[in-house]
Formats: structure tokens, C-alpha cells, sequence
């Protein structure tokens, strides 16, 4: 699949592949690239470069440069045609040429400075790596401008929160959901002293950090989730399979992917928890 916006953002590059080396991919040594990997493949390389046949029937047309990542050595892969008039393209794995990925983990390619760059993690530290825009430094000094303006501490913002968040639009979305939790209106909260209402959390959807991936503002009610104090903190820090859940009961609230116009697994992807087929 295609890069999302962890991606971009980790890697520097909009141009790159992921998914996963199944079990049978490794003990076969090969991959066969999906679409969009066999686009960069051949975008990069040139289809009249890729070898059409076997390996075996010439090795020297098979065999492809890559820079692996994350040093930047060079390795010679052979990525061909296997069979004539087909569009399926298959990259082979190999132990002694630098790049053999474990069953289970993700392998991916990218662009960078005209260069096709390809490499494997394992998935617990591909999600952690990708789990940038989960995090939201600066949603913390959001909170305290909400309920208590007076503290903002602008020193504190990371330089990379260069879009600003209405505090406004936080008090429209509590006003909206009667200061309860999205996740549960049940959820045990307190009175914020600030305010005198019961103290809720707003949360944006869809991090304000991809703002520049979208032509329309993202810090608006529709996008803005009031959460109790545990299921915001949950949101940022649980386990997968929580932030997951949450994400999905939000998104399923509001026609939120349909307004900001993304896919659900995109929208998982800003999380790190989305399905990498
Ligand atoms: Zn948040
Ligand atoms: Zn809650």
C-alpha cells in the first residue's frame, strides 16, 4: 500500500510502498509488488529495463540496485517479469545479498533524491516509528488553552505545531456533546474550576499535524471529539487494539471521513494501528 502521512512524515518522501512479507513470501524468497509498489518499481526503473523470464535467462538485466535502509548501502536484488504478457512483477529475497525480511514483518520501498531505497522492521517497531502523529506533542498546551487560557505557555509549543487550534471551536464541540464523553456520556469526570462544566478533553480526529495534506481546516467542530481525561489520554497511549476501537467509535459517530473525504484505514494510519495487507 501506498505511503500515508506517518509515512511521508518518517521517511521524507511522498513516493514509498509498505506491506507485509507474509510467511510464505519469506520461505519462497520472493514477493510479488501490488499495484502501487509495482508502479514505483517501474516508475523508478523503466518497464523496457525490467527483465521479461527468469533469472536464470539473464541475470545482469535482472539485477536491480537499491539502497537499503537504513545506512544507505548499496544491494543488488533481481526484480523481473516472470512470465511474459503478465503484469506481475516479483522482487526476489535474498539472505546474502542483504535482503531477506522475517515473515510477519514489514517490508517497504521509497524515493528519495532519485534513488529507490528499500528496507524491513518488524511490525511492533514499524508502528512505533510511524507513531509520531498518535502522539501530538502539542496537544497538551491545547488542553490548558482550553481550561485555563490565561496559562498558555506558547514557549512550550513544538515548532513543528505551526497550525493553531481554536479554543472556541473546543467549547462549540463540549457545548455539542454536553461536556460528556464521546467515547461513553457515562464516563466519570470532574468540574473543571475554569469553566464549572464537567472537565472533557477536545481531541482532533485527524491530527492537526496533517493539516497540510488536506485543502480544508481540520480544527473545526466536526472534526473536534470531546474525551474524558482517561479516554483522551487512551487515545494518544494505549495499547493498538484500544486506540483502534476508540478511533473506529468516533469516526462511525459523525460522516467525519466522508466530510474530510478519507478512508478509514487512512484515517487508522495517523495512528499507527491501520491494516498493512
Ligand atoms: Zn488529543
Ligand atoms: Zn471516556
Amino acid at each position: 500500500m501506498r505511503f500515508g502521512a506517518a509515512q511521508v512524515r518518517v521517511f521524507g518522501t511522498r513516493d514509498g510502498s509498505y506491506s507485509q512479507v507474509t510467511d510464505r513470501e519469506n520461505y519462497d524468497s520472493q514477493v510479488t509488488l501490488t499495484d502501487y509498489e509495482a508502479e514505483l518499481a517501474v516508475g523508478h526503473f523503466g518497464r523496457n529495463s525490467i527483465h521479461i523470464g527468469n533469472v536464470t535467462s539473464d541475470r545482469a538485466a535482472s539485477a536491480k540496485q537499491f539502497r537499503l535502509y537504513p545506512d544507505g548501502e548499496y544491494v543488488t536484488l533481481n526484480l523481473v517479469f516472470p512470465k511474459p504478457g503478465s503484469q506481475e512483477l516479483r522482487l526476489y529475497l535474498a539472505e546474502g545479498r542483504g535482503f531477506k525480511p522475517d515473515g510477519g514483518s514489514i517490508w517497504f520501498m521509497y524515493l528519495l533524491d532519485d534513488e529507490l531505497w528499500i528496507g524491513s522492521l518488524g511490525e511492533p517497531e514499524w508502528r512505533s516509528l510511524m507513531s509520531d502523529l498518535r502522539l501530538d506533542e502539542a496537544d497538551v498546551v491545547y488542553q490548558e488553552s482550553i481550561h485555563d487560557p490565561a496559562s498558555i505557555r506558547t514557549s512550550v509549543l513544538a515548532a513543528r505545531d505551526v497550525y493553531q487550534r481554536d479554543r472556541r471551536v473546543a467549547i462549540e464541540a463540549m457545548e455539542m456533546s454536553g461536556y460528556a464523553c464521546c467515547v461513553d456520556a457515562d464516563h466519570y469526570t470532574f468540574t473543571s474550576k475554569a469553566t464549572g462544566q464537567p472537565y472533557v478533553e477536545a481531541h482532533h480526529l485527524i491530527p492537526m499535524s496533517v493539516q497540510s495534506e488536506f485543502s480544508v481546516p481540520l480544527d473545526v467542530v466536526e472534526n473536534v471529539y470531546c474525551l474524558c481525561p482517561t479516554c483522551h489520554s487512551a487515545v494518544h497511549h494505549a495499547e493498538d487494539f484500544l486506540v483502534r476501537e476508540i478511533v473506529e467509535g468516533l469516526a462511525s459517530q459523525r460522516q467525519v471521513l466522508e466530510k474530510f473525504g478519507i478512508m478509514c484505514n487512512e484515517l487508522l494510519g495517523y495512528y499507527s494501528v491501520e491494516d498493512i495487507d
